[in-house]
This record gives structure tokens, sequence and C-alpha cells, in this order.
């Protein structure tokens, strides 16, 4: 028997039929990565956010909707997207935008056409089984090194029932896991996700809510309530994400309240300050789009110091970037 058959048994016998089944759209895989989470892990992200931050550094992955991405560097000029187009004037004869987005319906035919890979789609429906299928050969290097899935995005929590299903199942298949949220969704439901995993990865990114609106799209009292909330009444190990944004939230007075607020909650030890990635413009040109944080600057050594001891004083364990 092969071990592809001795996957699908054992996911069969210890996972309910109707969790497998269960469907929801994610973009990619990234394995073999010593961020988000302890050990080796494997990384998936799903689509859709309820959030809108103009700095993300996923734009392809905020709405459920599949995007349909485009890489001039790859073209080969070979105009088989437009003998299939099924819209007249939707391919252009301009190599750095190649389709007219105002006309595209997405129906992706010139993805499955073209020969530099230059077209390509993101978002793909997928069954619980069908990820369980492509982790479990994994579990090897998630039990030698401590390893294991993280959930990403997007943010895991916009697809609630597909991300619970691949919560319970990992749970149930002896496999560690790591969820990154913004916490922006009714509480019953964060909280029934946060039970089902090990580590959970908070963002907070202002702590002024008419700030937090401006950047985000919405508010963050339910937000932060929801964190009290899951402090108080899980047992889930938390950290924090501050992701450090020029000019917006990178402020001594907001990342003094913010380390404030963690600390009062009586149980986070751990916080890691991102700072601004300068390198997402190629995402958002990718699916069409202008970023416009493309002129924020990564903070310099002497700020992001200054900021680490600023969290410090309120005796929690920082780190600048992602990698502990
Ligand atoms: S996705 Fe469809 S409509 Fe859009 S450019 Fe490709 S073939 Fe044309
Ligand atoms: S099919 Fe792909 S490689 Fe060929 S012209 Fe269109 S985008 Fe370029």
């Amino acid at each position: 028997m092969t071990k592809k058959n001795n996957f699908s048994i054992l996911i069969k016998n210890n996972i309910n039929n109707s969790i497998l089944k269960t469907k929801g759209s994610i973009s990619n895989y990234q394995d073999f990565v010593v961020h988000d989470g302890p050990g080796l892990r494997l990384l998936i992200f799903l689509k859709g956010c309820p959030l809108r931050c103009g700095w993300c550094q996923n734009p392809q992955n905020l709405s459920l909707q599949p995007e349909i991405e485009y890489h001039p560097m790859l073209c080969l000029e070979c105009f088989k997207c437009s003998e299939i187009c099924p819209i007249p004037g939707t391919i252009i004869n301009d190599k750095e935008k190649r389709i007219n987005r105002e006309i595209c319906n997405k129906c992706m035919k010139c993805v499955d056409v073209c020969l530099g890979k230059a077209l390509t789609r993101t978002g793909e429906i997928k069954t619980v089984e069908d990820v369980l299928e492509y982790v479990l050969p994994y579990k090897t290097f998630f039990d030698q090194s401590g390893g294991g899935v993280t959930l990403s995005g997007g943010d895991p929590i916009f697809q609630p029932d597909f991300t619970l299903g691949l919560l319970s199942s990992f749970k149930e298949l002896g496999i560690n896991t790591t969820m990154e949220t913004c916490g922006y969704i009714k509480y019953e439901i964060l909280k029934r996700l946060v039970e089902e995993t090990d580590l959970i990865i908070f963002d907070i990114k202002h702590m002024n809510e008419q700030r937090h609106i401006e950047g985000t799209g919405k508010s963050n009292k339910l937000i932060l309530e929801n964190l009290k909330k899951i402090c108080n009444e899980t047992n889930t190990e938390i950290e924090i994400h501050i992701p450090l944004i020029s000019g917006y939230n990178d402020n001594e007075e907001n990342i003094r309240k913010t380390a404030e607020f963690i600390s009062s909650l009586n149980k986070i030890t751990k916080v890691d300050l991102l700072p601004f990635n300068e390198l997402a413009s190629g995402s958002y040109k990718a699916i069409g789009l202008e970023w416009k944080y493309s002129k924020n600057k990564k903070q310099t050594e002497e700020q992001l110091n200054k900021l680490k001891k600023i969290v410090e004083s309120f005796a929690l364990d920082v780190n600048i970037g992602g990698l502990r």
C-alpha cells in the first residue's frame, strides 16, 4: 500500500465525514517556515479578511473571491490569452498591465493557456480532506522539530466553519496548530476557534479607535474586548504581533498604550514588533492595484530599539521581527 493511501485511511478513520467535506478557499501553502509558531511550520493562507488594512502584505488574500495575478517578467508575448479571452479588448497590448481589469470577468480562461505562467489564479476551493492529505506527509518534520501548521491569510476567522474543521482535525491527528488573527468576529465564534488552537498570534494595530477605523476600516472595540475575553476564558497560549506602520501606529504614545493594555491582561508574555515591510508593492501591482503605502519606510534600528524598550518596561518579552 502506498504512503498516500495510508494517509487517506488515517484521515478517514479519525475524522468525521461531514468535517472532511467542509469546503473553504485557500490561496497557497508555504512549507519549512521557521516563524509564526514553534519549530518547522507549514503555513496555510486562507482567503478573506474582515479588515481592510491599507498596508496589508497579502492583498491577494483580502477577498474571499479568487484573484487573477499578472507577472510581466514571465510574459512570453505569445498572446494565447488574447485568443481565448471571451471579452474583446480585455487583453491589452501593454506588457506591464496585460489586462483591462475594468472589463475582465475573472473567468480564468487565460490562466489555463498562459505559456509563461505570467497569469495565475489565487484562490482555490478545497475540502478539509484535501488540506489534510496535503499536510499529513509533513507530520514527521513537525514531530522532529516541535513544529506544526500555522493558519494565516487573509484571516482564518473569515471562514469559521472551514477553519474550525481544519483546527479540530489537526488536533485529532496530533498536529500542533497556530492561528494568526485580527480577532474581529463575534466572540462566541472566536472562542470556539481559539479553544481548538495551541497558539494564537493576535494582531494589535492601534489603540485609538478613530485611528484604527482610518487604518483598517473597522473599530478596535470588538477586537480589544475579544482579546481580553480569550485571555480570561481560554487556556490557549497567546502572543501579540504589532505591525509597525510608519507614521500610523509607530509613535511612542501608541506603543506605550498598547503595551500597557497587553500587560493589564495578566496572561500574555510575548510581543513581536514587526518592522514595516517595504516590499509589498509587487503584490498590489500583480492584482492591478496601487499600494498607498509604497513610499513608507522601514523604521530605523534606533526607532525600533526605543519602541522595544518601551514595551519591555511593562515586563513583556519583546522581539523585533517574527523570528524567535
Ligand atoms: S480572466 Fe477571462 S475575461 Fe479576464 S482576461 Fe482572462 S480570459 Fe479574459
Ligand atoms: S498567454 Fe501568458 S505569456 Fe502569453 S501573452 Fe498572455 S500573459 Fe503573456
